[in-house]
This record gives C-alpha cells, structure tokens and sequence, in this order.
C-alpha cells in the first residue's frame, strides 16, 4: 500500500473518531437540557427510530443517539448543542429519501421528527398547519372531513420532507409545486435559533430557498400550508385510475408519453408513467391517469388528452370514478420499507422530440442488460412525470420557489431501482453503469432535476434556475458551512 493511501486512511479514521467523540458530546448535552424521554441511544424506541428509514442503506445507519422532539423548542435545544459539539447530525420526517445518508447518520445525532404529527385546519384563512412527523396519507386522510387537503405526495407513506425538495403531488397541475402551496414556516436555523418566514417578511429570502432548498437551510418543525378544495370522500370529482400495459405495448407507451408531453397544457390531467424492467428483464408499462372533471356525470377520461394511451393495448385497464383520497390510495407503492434503493433524475423539455424519448429507453435498456448479471436488482424502473407550464405558473402566482423552471412545461424522469432484498448498495460495476446511464441521458438546458427523485451525487441546485440566489442565500444563513460539512444532503452549495 503506497505511504500516502496509508496516511490518507490514517487521517480519515481520526476525523471520524473525533465526529464520533463530538455527537455523542451532543448527545449528553441535549439529554441534560431535554431528558431520557427525549433523547435515546438505545432501547425499542432507539432502535425503531434508527432502523425505520425506507432506503435500506439509510436503515442501516446507526447514530450515536435519536432526539424525539416534541415541540420546536426542543430542536433549537438539539440544535445548539450540536453546532456547539461540532457534531454530525441528520434529520428524518417520513424517512422516504432514496438518497444515502440524507435521513440517517453513522455515528452522529438523529433529529427524528415521529413525535411531531399534530395538524389542523383554519377555515378562515383556509389554511393547513402540520408538524413534520406526519405522512401525507396522515395528513389527507385528517383534513378529509373538511373537504379540503394538502398538496402533498402521490404516495401515502411519503412524508414532509418532500415540500422541502420541491414536492409533486396528484394536485400540482392545477395548484404547483407542494412548496409552492406553502404559507409560512417555522425554521431552527443552525445555530438554533428560530426564525419565521414568509413570501414577504424579513426571511422571504429563507422562504425562497427552502421551496425546492432540501435539507441545506435549516429544519423546518411547522408547516402552514395553503388548503385545496377536494371535497369529502363522498365526492368523486376524480376519474382515473391504473392501467398496466405487457411488454409488446411498452413502446407504443414510450411513444404516447412524449405526445403526452409535448402537448397536453390542462392543469385539470394528471399522469404518472412507470416503465419498469424486472430482475429477469421483462419490460412493462404502468401508467396512472387521472382527470379533476367538472361535470360529475363525465364517467370517461377525456379521450382527446388520453385516448392514445388508453387505445394501446392493455394487460388491465382499472378506471372509476374517485374521491381525492381514493386518488391518492391507488398506488400502495412506497409503503413496503426495507429494500436498497437508488433513484436518478433526468429532465426534457416539451420541445424534445419522440426519439429522445426512445433514445432514453435505449439507455436505460443497456443500463439493465448491464446490472441483470449482478443479482442485485430486485427491478429497474425509468418514471416520467409530465410537469405542465401551469404547475411552474401557479408557482410564480404564489412568489416562485428555489427550482425557478422556465415556463413551457417539461417531463421529470427518474431512474427509480430497488435492489435485491437484503442488498443495501448495489455493486461498484452495476453503480459505474447507472453513472453512464445518467451521463447518457439527454437533459434539456435550462430545465431542472427533480431534487426528491435525484442520484445523491447529481447537484440538483446547479439545473436550478436561482443557483446563485440559493448559494447566496446559503452564505447568509450558515456562513460557517456548518450543515454542508456535517450533514449528508445535495452537493452543490
Ligand atoms: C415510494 C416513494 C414515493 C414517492 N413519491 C413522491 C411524490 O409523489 N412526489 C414527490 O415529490 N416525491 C416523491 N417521493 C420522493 C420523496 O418526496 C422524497 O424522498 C422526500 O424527501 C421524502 O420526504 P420524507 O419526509 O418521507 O423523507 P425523509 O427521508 O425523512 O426526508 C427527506 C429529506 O428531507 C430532509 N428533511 C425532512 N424533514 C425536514 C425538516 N423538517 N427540516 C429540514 N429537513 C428535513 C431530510 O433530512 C432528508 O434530507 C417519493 C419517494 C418514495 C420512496
């Protein structure tokens, strides 16, 4: 072994030994000021929390301790304690980030949110206001009685982490971004001091960041978001539903997405299109299709926004009428935990053509062929969702977000791969073709990633349209660099 390797190996178990040394500094420190309640290294609840991410690999992560807050002051406790230390940390909300290390901390302090879940709805000002420890199946299924819900995610298990990155929910054609629908935050800065910001006080630029920012800007511990009218699930305002399509169809549904892409503008349709490969190499497509109708007698989608997917040939075609709740429950997907998992975003433009559409396939086709040998992949799956003009419109009604898309529409691609069970990472040559795949991939200038479908090594903020407003704004609010060097999170600031 070369003198310098050895030197460098030497280094790095020191750094690490003395992180190690500083949370669990932090760890005695914020049990003094909280108690054992609140702060754990061990026991049942030690251990549900440390092993309850939904990424296997961020399972696997054992902190030195877990703060369980119960109200915000107690993560400005947490807070301090650990900017004081010098301690590696991380937080957890809903725990869904396919992303290592994002929502866990080998040896560091866990600021995990499951104690946090209380939500109400204000009819005045028509407002949600929702701790962080909730899922959206939680939250919608709380704020249905008054007929109204969340922009929040498409998956019930989700939980609120996804307005921090953005935030892509059934409702977003029609109402933007779930960050766009946000209100007003209550924010612990690094040092532990809480701020309050909005689209116009003295932290709008704070504001500005956290809609899109992720994890880089400070904890959020209360969102006050902006309802929308869904009704009850006695009303069916929805008609959508699943359709899965054989392997002999997926093309004719490559082809149908750009179409759809390229030309559907109504904020009223909603689709989500999952083209998956098995472990043994058998494509299929699963498309789900929705549309808000006015009409309540309408029972049929609208054949000219989707009749060219609904006229290729299906395995099964399950389309009803929906309540908004029934809407967000048709995909139990993302409820089962415990596997490996890596995403990786793509972005096209609706300028781009067809060919880049069947262009990606092909990619992602000899990125399968190369990974199936491994044994690692459970399966593989390259996601489209269309992002409409009027998703980035309702956006900048509300003040714009950190993502800050160019208006015209665009279609966010993930790379979406869950790993044998058992399988944690996937291995060095089956990671080297996802990095091929994702270099491979065309991206349309000017059009950002998707910072909640991202791979942790892509640097989403830079595709961003307010790159040097967030990295300003960064600058501000943590001039030391604190939550970049001791906080797994987006590359890039
Ligand atoms: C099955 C599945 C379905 C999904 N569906 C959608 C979808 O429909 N739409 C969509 O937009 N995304 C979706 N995603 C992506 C998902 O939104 C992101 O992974 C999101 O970050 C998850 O939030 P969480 O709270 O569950 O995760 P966590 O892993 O707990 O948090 C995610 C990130 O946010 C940070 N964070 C969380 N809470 C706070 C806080 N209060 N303050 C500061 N930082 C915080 C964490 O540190 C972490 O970096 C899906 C993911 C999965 C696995």
């Amino acid at each position: 072994m070369k003198v310098y390797t050895l030197i460098q190996m030497l280094l790095s178990a020191t750094l690490s030994f003395a992180q190690d040394q500083n949370a669990t500094m932090a760890c005695s420190s914020i049990e003094n000021l909280l108690g054992p309640t609140k702060v754990q290294s061990s026991g049942l609840q030690f251990e549900a929390g440390a092993t309850g991410a939904w990424n296997l690999a961020n399972a696997q992560l054992r902190p030195a301790c877990i703060v369980f807050p119960l109200e915000t002051s107690d993560v400005q406790v947490a807070m301090k304690s650990i900017f004081k230390s010098n301690a590696r940390y991380a937080v957890q909300a809903g725990g869904h980030s396919a992303m290592e290390g994002w929502d866990n901390s080998q040896g560091g302090v866990l600021i995990l949110f499951s104690q946090m879940n209380n939500i109400s709805y204000n009819q005045e000002t028509n407002t949600i206001s929702m701790e962080p420890g909730l899922t959206w199946g939680e939250a919608t299924n709380a704020m249905e009685p008054f007929g109204v819900a969340p922009v929040g995610g498409r998956a019930s298990a989700v939980g609120t982490g996804l307005l921090l990155g953005g935030g892509i929910s059934f409702l977003s054609p029609a109402h933007g971004f779930g960050a766009d629908n946000i209100k007003c935050l209550d924010v612990v800065l690094v040092d532990g001091t809480l701020v309050v910001a909005t689209v116009d006080n003295e932290y709008a630029d704070l504001f500005r960041a956290l809609k899109g920012g992720g994890s880089r800007y400070g904890i959020v511990t209360k969102y006050e978001l902006y309802a929308v009218h869904t009704g009850t699930s006695a009303d069916k305002p929805w008609i959508g539903g699943t359709i899965v399509y054989p392997s002999s169809s997926v093309e004719a549904v490559i082809n149908a997405t750009a179409h759809y892409v390229q030309t559907v503008g109504d904020p009223r349709a909603v689709s989500l299109v999952n083209v998956i490969i098995s472990g043994e190499i058998t494509a299929m497509a699963q498309v789900e299709l929705f549309y808000n109708v006015t009409d309540t007698n309408t029972t049929t989608l609208p054949s000219s926004i989707f009749g060219e997917l609904l006229s290729i040939p299906a395995s099964s075609t399950n389309i009803t009428q929906l309540s908004y709740l029934e809407v967000l429950n048709t995909n139990p997907a993302g409820n089962n935990s415990g596997s490996g998992e890596t995403f990786g975003a793509g972005v096209f433009s609706t300028a781009e053509s067809t060919q880049v559409y069947l262009d990606a396939r092909a990619h992602w086709d000899n990125f399968t062929q190369a990974v199936a040998g491994t044994g690692a992949y459970f399966f593989t799956s390259l996601i489209f969702t269309p992002i409409p003009s009027s998703q980035v419109e309702a956006g900048r009604a509300r003040g714009g977000n950190a993502i800050h898309a160019p208006l015209g529409g665009y279609v966010a691609l993930n790379l979406g791969d869950q790993l044998t069970l058992g399988v944690a990472q996937p291995p060095p040559e089956a990671d080297e073709a996802k990095l091929l795949f994702l270099n491979q991939l065309h991206r349309s200038p000017g059009f950002p990633f998707f910072m909640n479908e991202c791979d942790k090594r892509q640097n989403v903020y830079e595709t961003y349209g307010d790159y040097e407003f967030m990295k300003k704004t960064y600058m501000k609010y943590d001039p030391t660099r604190f939550i970049v060097e001791h906080m797994s999170g987006p590359p890039g600031l």
